[in-house]
């Protein structure tokens, strides 16, 4: 039976694959911070499933001991501050967790575990501003504009570096967004479906509340960013199942995982009002406190590598995501709702 070691289990991604993992029949380890496993989180579910180890990835004493403690065959590296909206002002922490974490779990590996497969986790985000390039493949030059596309870039290159001085098996998927049920409410895509929730619900004033502590859905509207920014949107499970495949082949190489299309933000509303029967235009305005001081081109996956070596293709289309994305913040909100809550 494989071991594996998930790095980010609370997160979408990590308890996604976490899923996945068991499904296939590994011993599936989890490192996470003490206090985020004790509150609810996206593996709370997987408790008694999955064994958790306490730690911190900016602590090399933690990865070194979960490394130790899971003797892992396979190891995804996950955690990150995920949020490149949120890293202008987590700069530091954001440096220390996506850039400076890797190399700590490259050496715990290294030392402890040198015949381990690495999954690293490497994202689009690292292409940002592109000048003459419509699709961005494994060759595609970086240009971040952000401090967490940064230290992503930083983290891929040393992930290359480790692989070939060291001849230790890692790889990166540079994954281009990916979204589900699961996203946190503060990522853009689940605040628009949680818009759409609230539109079909008839909420005026939402229970829950945004960054600026004011309620999402405010006398009946939905404030987001740069309407016109567009980005390569597929769907998580599809994305997890792709981390797995990366690790299956022989020899270690990155892939582009992305699902090729690109749609933009005042697509996404349509899609997510559309589905509720909903007209988006009179439930959402752009307000320019929201937009990022810098924001990535338009950035689109060509996953061809991905689909010709693995075989990967995306299972669920833009629209079918966003409708799932919807149907369960309707769920989640609808108690509320019929209890008189809000
Ligand atoms: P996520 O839901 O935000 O999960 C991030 C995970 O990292 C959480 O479990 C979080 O734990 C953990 N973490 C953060 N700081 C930590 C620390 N100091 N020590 C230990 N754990 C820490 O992100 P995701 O969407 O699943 O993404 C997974 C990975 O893929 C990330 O590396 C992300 O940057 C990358 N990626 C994601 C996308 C996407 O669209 N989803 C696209 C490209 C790349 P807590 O619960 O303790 O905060």
């Amino acid at each position: 039976m494989k071991r594996a070691l998930i790095t980010g289990i609370t997160g979408q991604d990590g308890s996604l694959l976490a899923e996945l993992l068991l499904d296939k029949g590994y011993t599936v380890f989890g490192l996470a911070r003490q206090e985020s496993w004790y509150r609810p989180n996206c593996a709370s579910h997987l408790a008694g499933k999955v064994e958790i180890i306490f730690g911190d990835v900016t602590e090399g004493v933690d990865i070194a001991n979960a490394v130790q403690e899971a003797a892992p065959d396979e190891i995804y590296n996950l955690a990150s501050q995920s949020r490149p909206g949120e890293s202008w002002a987590r700069a530091p922490e954001t440096l220390m967790v996506n850039g400076l974490a890797a190399i700590r779990l490259f050496e715990a590996v290294r030392h402890n575990r040198p015949a381990a497969r690495v999954y690293h986790a490497s994202s689009s985000e690292m292409f940002g501003r592109q000048c003459g390039s419509d699709r961005q493949d494994e060759n595609t030059s970086f240009n971040p504009v952000n401090p967490y596309a940064a230290a992503k870039v930083y983290a891929h290159h040393m992930a290359s570096i480790y692989r070939d001085s060291y001849k230790l098996y890692i790889t990166s998927g540079i994954l281009f967004n990916h979204e589900s049920e699961r996203r946190p409410l503060h990522f853009l895509t689940q605040k628009v479906a949680y818009g759409a929730a609230c539109a079909s619900l008839g909420i005026v004033n939402s229970p829950d509340r945004n960054e600026r502590g004011r309620p999402i859905v405010e006398g009946g509207r939905l404030a987001l960013g740069n309407l016109e920014i567009a980005r390569d949107w597929g769907y998580a499970p599809d994305f997890v199942r792709a981390m797995w495949m990366i690790l299956q082949q022989e020899e270690p190489e990155d892939f582009v995982i992305g699902t090729g299309q690109l749609h933009t933000l005042k697509q996404l509303c349509e899609a997510a009002y559309q589905s509720v029967g909903c007209d988006w235009q009179r439930c959402v305005f752009s307000d320019p406190v929201l937009f990022r001081p810098l924001e990535p081109g338009h950035i689109l996956a060509d996953p061809s590598k991905a689909m010709d070596l693995l075989g990967w293709r995306p299972t669920v289309s833009f629209e079918e995501m966003v409708r799932r994305m919807v149907q369960a913040q309707i769920a989640h909100l609808r108690p509320l709702v019929d209890s008189g809550d809000v």
